[in-house]
């Protein structure tokens, strides 16, 4: 996977030095300031795709089954992840609503779509068109998705909320914490470097 003759520039100290591949595992350090330069994850990339197709049936699976229900006096209401953003613009709040929308439903759906698209395309051995502009896409999308804050405040609604009626955690609750998991997961394995010597392999 390494070019021995590659040379790379530290990112603290910008020192050019020649690029040594580490031991499976290891991290690759700055011959003068000791900085981590990249590390050697065997499969990364293989490993961040089977994690990513993870999230995504769990994100299908959240947006398919209720997050959660109320029950007062024998009434029961139960809501879903898109039906929380709606009832926010009902409610005359079209900003608060548009807001929940994008951050929970829009970004992350592109976040690990996108991310799919390259990664397989990359597994089987094509260069997707337009993978700079898709990978500057999804590093400047990720801050904005916010499932796992949207999780935080719907855990502490639904403590508050149990003096009043009893609550329900639903089957997208659970799936969302999972994918929240397998998201997070994704990132631990992916090293940007494998990508881009995986394209330059495919690089004709
Ligand atoms: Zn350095």
């Amino acid at each position: 996977m390494t070019n021995p003759g590659t040379i790379i520039a530290c990112r603290e100290c910008d020192c050019l030095q020649r690029e040594v591949l580490p031991p499976p595992r290891g991290t690759a350090q700055c011959v003068r300031c000791g900085a981590g330069l990249f590390r050697n994850k065997p499969e990364s990339l293989d490993h961040t795709l089977a994690f990513l197709i993870a999230a995504a049936i769990l994100f299908i699976v959240a947006n398919s089954f209720p997050l959660l229900a109320l029950e007062n006096q024998g009434v029961r209401n139960a809501t879903t992840l898109f039906g929380a953003s709606e009832a926010l613009w009902r409610m005359q709040e079209p900003a608060l609503a548009a807001l929940v929308f994008l951050t929970t439903l829009v970004f992350p759906a592109l976040e690990i779509g996108s991310s799919i698209y390259m990664l397989a395309s990359l597994r089987l051995g094509r260069l997707p068109p337009a993978l700079p502009q898709l990978f500057r896409l999804v590093d400047s999308i990720k801050p904005w998705s916010m499932i796992s804050v949207f999780i935080l405040g719907t855990l502490v609604s639904l403590v508050k909320l149990r003096s009043i009626a009893t609550v329900v955690p639903g089957l997208a609750l659970y799936a969302l914490g999972a994918m929240i998991l397998m998201v997070t997961a994704s990132e631990a394995a992916f090293e940007t470097r494998a990508l881009w010597s995986r394209v330059a392999a495919l690089k004709p």
